[in-house]
């Protein structure tokens, strides 16, 4: 059937709703390679800027290190470009054997299948490893990935309350006769950048035999002492079951994911998992930079420290200067504004100061929790975490919201 003006009308009309709504989303094209100062496009045909990013997951600033790139040069040098399949026809080299082995050392594991990305891993997992016996309990804000992935399997799904303790072990206690129960979290949850419970999440585990899923895409590489996770900040490593993650943030940047974790649920994934069954494997200049990305952080912690020092110093300004920022203690620190319009106005003069930050609101936040994300790297120098600073709070005056509650800035611009 041909796609005809009938058609052509009906999407037009939705995305129109879309627009009407106001959460059209636009890129922003940038000139240059991922770093902590960026060359921008926007709106659609201006002219370039340089601003200041304050916004890419690039915690450990690696997406572009000389190291990184000298090794996917070398990747692409001795083991090609592409791979033309899947892993378990003729997708496998030596190094992604290497690569899986080198994730399970530093993740602190029994074993790790690679993925195409960590949707793919979060889409892959659940189906393969539970059948409809099973439940699988989830925190309610846990990232769409899983959400996904849970749609998928068959074993049925419940949730508990955000990271509350109490609710979880209700759950346990009324799925206690299931043949499996599995606990499902964000290690460190995005929008709030605030950590799983992991201690007592794999406590309560152990007292109604449960297992622990846990994705930590935005930790690893930088939370914990060495960088290993939120498992290890918690001190609870090795008794993750399911670890999903992504080289697509801290460590690299480039692409990929992977589940780690006990050894017959790799093993099931690699059996099973549609996504590694059924799409291409990561490229081999991809698995040769995240190679050298996990050289360089198991050697040393330099670049989580400095992440640590940045983090520290940014949340310490924006509080002083008088914004109300999500506590916490992570490199994600959302700027509270409550109102979506106010959001998306203070982005864009963010902007104009050479500033870019991106406003969030319903439904990526919950209505009324409108904000600007702002997330550091070991990449930001002092001078750019200072020039910052002077933006925001410049920003923050002409909309007089600093050193107010959050009733007074609600009362002025509303919900
Ligand atoms: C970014 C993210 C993903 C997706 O990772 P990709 O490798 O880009 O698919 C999955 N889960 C969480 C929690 C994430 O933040």
């Amino acid at each position: 059937m041909a796609f005809i003006d009938a058609h052509r009308e009906i999407l037009k009309k939705e995305l129109d709703d879309i627009r009407q709504a106001g959460i059209f989303k636009e890129e922003r094209i940038i000139c240059a390679p991922q770093s902590s100062e960026i060359e921008v496009i926007f709106p659609v045909g201006s002219k370039e800027k340089r601003v200041i990013n304050m916004c890419a997951n690039n915690y450990l600033g690696l997406s572009s290190h000389p190291e990184v790139v000298d090794a996917a040069r070398k990747g692409l040098d001795h083991r090609g470009y592409g791979m033309s399949s899947v892993r378990f026809i003729c997708g496998t080299q030596d190094i992604h054997k290497q690569l899986e082995a080198k994730l399970t050392e530093f993740l602190g594991t029994e074993d790790t299948i690679l993925f195409p990305s960590c949707m793919d891993a979060n889409c892959g997992v659940f189906e393969a490893v539970l059948n409809e016996q099973d439940i699988m309990i989830a925190d309610r804000l846990v990232h769409a990935s899983i959400v996904d992935g849970m749609r998928l399997a068959k074993a049925e799904q419940d949730t508990y309350k955000h990271s509350d303790m109490d609710h979880l072990e209700k759950k346990l206690e009324l799925h206690k006769d299931r043949r499996l129960r599995v606990i499902i979290t964000d290690g460190n949850f995005s929008m709030d950048g605030d950590l799983a419970k992991l201690d007592e999440i794999v406590a309560l585990a152990e007292k109604y035999n449960a297992l622990v899923f846990v994705d930590d895409s935005h930790a690893s590489g930088f939370i914990g002492k060495t960088g290993r996770g939120t498992h290890e900040h918690c001190g609870v490593m090795g008794k993750i079951d399911i670890l999903t993650t992504t080289l697509g943030k801290a460590m690299g940047g480039a692409s990929g994911g992977c589940v780690s974790g006990r050894r017959e649920i790799v093993e099931m994934c690699r059996q099973k998992a549609r996504p590694y069954l059924f799409s291409n494997t990561i490229a081999p200049v991809v698995v040769e930079g995240a190679l050298a990305v996990l050289n360089l952080i198991s050697r040393s912690t330099e670049r989580r420290d400095k992440l640590e020092k940045n983090t520290e110093f940014w949340r310490k300004g924006l509080t002083e200067a008088g914004f109300i920022i999500k506590e916490g203690e992570t490199a994600i620190v959302p700027v509270m504004l409550f109102n979506a319009k106010l959001s998306q106005d203070f982005a864009k003069d963010l902007f104009e100061e050479g500033i870019y930050a991106v406003g969030f609101f319903f439904p990526v936040v919950p209505k009324g929790q409108a904000r600007i994300r702002t997330q550091l790297s070991a990449a930001h120098e002092s001078h750019h975490l200072e020039k910052a600073l002077a933006a925001f709070t410049k920003v923050g005056k002409k909309y007089e919201i600093l050193h107010k509650t959050k009733q007074e800035i609600i009362d002025r611009y509303g919900q």
